[in-house]
Formats: C-alpha cells, sequence, structure tokens
C-alpha cells in the first residue's frame, strides 16, 4: 500500500508507471507462449458490472490484456476472464456470483483459462474470504486502488501456472489495498466507441452518505492533475472522439486537493476549449455543492452538455438527515429550478432510493412532491438495498412489500414528468449525436441530444460519431423518431 506526501508524488507515479509498462513487455513474451501451445490468438474478456468509473476501469482492463497480445471475445468463455465487480446494490453481488459459478464450467473444458476479480467487492474482506474458501479456481483477486498494478499481476498469474501446477491456493494471487495516492496514467485503455469516451477526473468520495460503500471501497478523494486530463482529453481528440464524460463520484469537489487548487467549472471550460471535442458531458455532481460558477460555466459554453444528472436520493428532510446528504429539499429545489432559469433546455435527471430505513408513505408524498415540482426528466429509481458495513445497515429496515409500494408510487410520478419533458421538444430541430446503428429497426440509427435525450432516424453506420440537425417528429413517452436533416460541421451546441 502506499501513502506519499504530495511532492513525491509526480515521481511515484512515474516510477510506478516505468514498472508497470515494463510488467507489460514480460507479459507479451507469456501471450506468445500460450499461443505457441494453442495454435491460436489467446482470447479475453472483460465483465463489467456497475457505474461509468467500472467502466472506464474496464476499459483500462481490456487496454491491458489487448497490448499484452489477448484479442477480445464477446464470449466468457475467453482463456482470459476479469470480472470487474460492483457493490452499490445487493442484487449485482449476486448476479456476479452467479456468473463466476459458471465460468467454472468454462475452466474445465479449457483448463489453461485464467480468471481474475477485480472491482469494489473485492475491497470487502467478506467477498475476498468467501471467494477464496468457495471459488478455488479464481487466479487472482484485485480492488479498486491497485488496478494500474495489472499487468504486474497478469505476469504472476502465468509465473504462478508454472511454478505451481498442482496447487490452487498456492497459485492465486490475491492483492487488494486499503488505499493509495498513487494515480498512474498512460497505461493503455481499449475505448469501447471510437466517438466517445470517460474521462476519470477524480477518485474516490469524502461525502459518507449512510447508505454508500463507495468512500469505504473507492477511499478519499483524489483529483488528477489537470495538466494530465487535458492531455488526455486532447489525444482523444486526436484520435477522433468527439464527446467525452469527465467522471468522478462527486465531480463538484474535483481540485480542492490538488497543490494549486481549480475548480471543476475551471476544468470544465478548459475542457470545452480542446480543439475537436464538441460535447462535453460529466458524473455525478453532488447537490450540495453544486455552485454558480458551474452553472454559469454551462450556460456560456455550448459545448458543455444540456443535461445535469443532479442526485436527490429523498425528498423527505427527515431522510436527508438520516442519509447525510447535507441538503434540504428546499434547498435542492431552489438550485434545481434556478438551474432550469439559467440554462434553457436543460435537462435535470436524478437518483431516487425508495424504502431507505424508517422510510413512511408520509415521506414518499414528499419525494413526489419534489419530482413534480422540479418536473425530471428521468430518475434512476432504486430500492434501498443493505451494504454492508455501512451506517444505514444498522438503522430499522423498511418491510420490502413497503418498500416495493413506495418504490412504484416514485416511478410512476417520474414517468410522468419525464414523459412531460420529452413532449416540450416536439416539433423542434435539435443537433444530434448519432451513436449506433438501433438494433430493433433495420435501416434506422440513434442519436442523443445534447440533453441526453434519445432519438431515432433514417440511417447507416457512415453517419456514427458525426453530429445531424434531427426533426424531433414523432414523441414516443421517452424518445423521439424524426428525420436526419443535414450534418453539422462547425459549433455542434
Ligand atoms: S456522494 Fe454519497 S452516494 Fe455519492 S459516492 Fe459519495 S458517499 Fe456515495
Amino acid at each position: 500500500m502506499q501513502n506519499l506526501n504530495l511532492t513525491d508524488h509526480k515521481a511515484a507515479n512515474e516510477e510506478e508507471l516505468a514498472r508497470q509498462k515494463e510488467f507489460l513487455e514480460k507479459a507479451g513474451m507469456y501471450v506468445r507462449e500460450l499461443a505457441s501451445e494453442l495454435g491460436r490468438t489467446p482470447t479475453f474478456h472483460v465483465t463489467n458490472f456497475g457505474c461509468q468509473m467500472n467502466a472506464k476501469d474496464a476499459e483500462k482492463l481490456a487496454g491491458i490484456l489487448a497490448s499484452a497480445g489477448f484479442s477480445e471475445i464477446e464470449e466468457e468463455s475467453a482463456d482470459f476472464v476479469i470480472y470487474n465487480t460492483c457493490t452499490v446494490r445487493d442484487n449485482a453481488d449476486q448476479h456476479f456470483y452467479g456468473r463466476l459459478g459458471r465460468a467454472s464450467h468454462f475452466k474445465k473444458s479449457n483448463p489453461r483459462m485464467k480468471i481474475a476479480v477485480c472491482g469494489c467487492m473485492m475491497q470487502e474482506k467478506t467477498n475476498v474470504e468467501k471467494l477464496k474458501k468457495s471459488y478455488p479456481y479464481v487466479d487472482l483477486i484485485f480492488g479498486t486502488h491497485n488496478l494500474f498494478r495489472f499487468p504486474e499481476y497478469l505476469c504472476r498469474v502465468y509465473e504462478n501456472a508454472q511454478k505451481y501446477p498442482r496447487s490452487a491456493s498456492a497459485r492465486r494471487i490475491v492483492d487488494v489495498w486499503e488505499k493509495t495516492d498513487l494515480i498512474v496514467e498512460d497505461l493503455p485503455a481499449e475505448r469501447k466507441y471510437a466517438y466517445k469516451s470517460g474521462v476519470n477526473i477524480m477518485f474516490g468520495c469524502d461525502n459518507f452518505c449512510t447508505y454508500c460503500i463507495v468512500p469505504y471501497v473507492r477511499g478519499r478523494e483524489r483529483s488528477r492533475s489537470p495538466r494530465e486530463i487535458l492531455r488526455e482529453v486532447t489525444r482523444l481528440a486526436q484520435d477522433g472522439v468527439v464527446e467525452v464524460m469527465l467522471l468522478g463520484q462527486n465531480v463538484n469537489s474535483y481540485g480542492k486537493d490538488l497543490e494549486e487548487p481549480l475548480s471543476f467549472a475551471e476544468l470544465l471550460e478548459s475542457v470545452c476549449k480542446v480543439p475537436g471535442i464538441e460535447r462535453v458531458r460529466f458524473m455525478t455532481p453532488h447537490p450540495k455543492d453544486i455552485s454558480e460558477e458551474l452553472i454559469q460555466v454551462i450556460k456560456r459554453n455550448p459545448k458543455a452538455a444540456r443535461h445535469i444528472h443532479f442526485p436527490l436520493q429523498s425528498g423527505s428532510d427527515r431522510i436527508l438527515k438520516l442519509m447525510n446528504r447535507r441538503y434540504s429539499r428546499d434547498e435542492y429545489m431552489e438550485k434545481a429550478l434556478h438551474i432550469r432559469e439559467e440554462i434553457p433546455d436543460v435537462a435535470i435527471t436524478t437518483d431516487i432510493i425508495a424504502g431507505f430505513p424508517t422510510e413512511t408513505p408520509a415521506d414518499v408524498d414528499d419525494t413526489i412532491d419534489v419530482i413534480r415540482k422540479v418536473g425530471f426528466d428521468n430518475a434512476y429509481t432504486f430500492i434501498y438495498s443493505v451494504r454492508t458495513g455501512t451506517p444505514a445497515a444498522r438503522m430499522e429496515q423498511v418491510p420490502e412489500e413497503e418498500a416495493k409500494k413506495g418504490f412504484d408510487r416514485i416511478l410512476a410520478a417520474v414517468q410522468e414528468t419525464a414523459k412531460q419533458q420529452t413532449l416540450l421538444l416536439q416539433g423542434r430541430t435539435m443537433c444530434a449525436l448519432i451513436e449506433e446503428e438501433n438494433a430493433q429497426l433495420d435501416g434506422y440509427v440513434s442519436g442523443r441530444l445534447s440533453n441526453n435525450t434519445i432519438v431515432h432516424v433514417p440511417g447507416d453506420a457512415s453517419m456514427i460519431g458525426k453530429f445531424y440537425d434531427v426533426s424531433l417528429d414523432d414523441c414516443r413517452g421517452f424518445y423521439y423518431f424524426g428525420k436526419a436533416l443535414k450534418e453539422r460541421s462547425g459549433e455542434v451546441g
């Protein structure tokens, strides 16, 4: 585990990067040996669970495996399989164990197969112990803080396979850190999309909402240097990326820990200026920290997406207090309505938890009241699930059917406002980034407006990654059917 003074950071990061690059070269040697044994190129598969941050980590893991010489396949029966786990919700845990159980069958028919498990769940000791005891076929376990050590672990997995052919427990590598100050840049990453990419701007969270495991599994807030972020965004733009999403558990806190503090709003404005980048999104801001400076930067920068994801979690002051969210329903509504006034066409989406400990029908009424007053454009609504080790796990739990009743009422209210908000765009012409061919409708492609609304238009794969003016003709609840009128060049807005 590394714990460094600020002044040591740069040198330590560079030293670690150089080490890992050496391991990556060495891993290439093991992959070539494997290729000659198999008589084909070895394959890999990364199964990702969870949020945008995890998706970004999965790209890094895939990039390292591809650089070592593996080729990616869709199937979980690949020669090297990684499960990048999520612990935010209980069903993600169960889903993961189900998939891992299936992997044992693949390993029986391909004994050279290697299985690695990483991500947030591995930061919890109980999960690591469970894997060690009940899943002996797992070769490698590591956590969120030391993902950059993956080239090294990759080498050790193949070294151990030669050293300890008969003992699964001697072969297995387990390395989970409780924290780190290192931020290792520049290891290879394999992007999922050619035209858009996530960019980590910070790691960890200091907020300790009582239901959330993130501060325990992702550690305290650490910001990347603005120079490194802008270098990455510039490189992405040179590589054809037109849209970036700045990622952090609590982006408003960006920069507070830097030697020369810089606000998130300032960073956002600089990213908007990178030539070639036409749209900038970010995820996730904490409502208590949304600043006027940020609202004004979004307002004056057409490249900043007209979409703010603004997690409410509950509209009841009593529940917000129990959640340790540190804002009241009135403060939340005041900010949300101010954002609507200042930024025309902005979409406000949110996260809401139903069935938080002690929640009553009256608390749900308060949440529904906020939903209607703000008029959310969309919401991710979840039933509360206990995360062991968090303060909320020790509070009085709501019976499952009560939580479900609250969830259904909240969902119905959100669907109502989301439909109303989407309908406001009917008949307009707006700019969409075309993202993919429509999987259900032949001859159609799907794009996304700056405010995150999806629109389906007739078209083909040649349009993907380009901006078009589209007519919003036919509102189907939460999305549109329309036509692509013309490709946009220059500022897209
Ligand atoms: S702000 Fe709260 S909910 Fe979000 S990551 Fe931090 S502790 Fe978790």
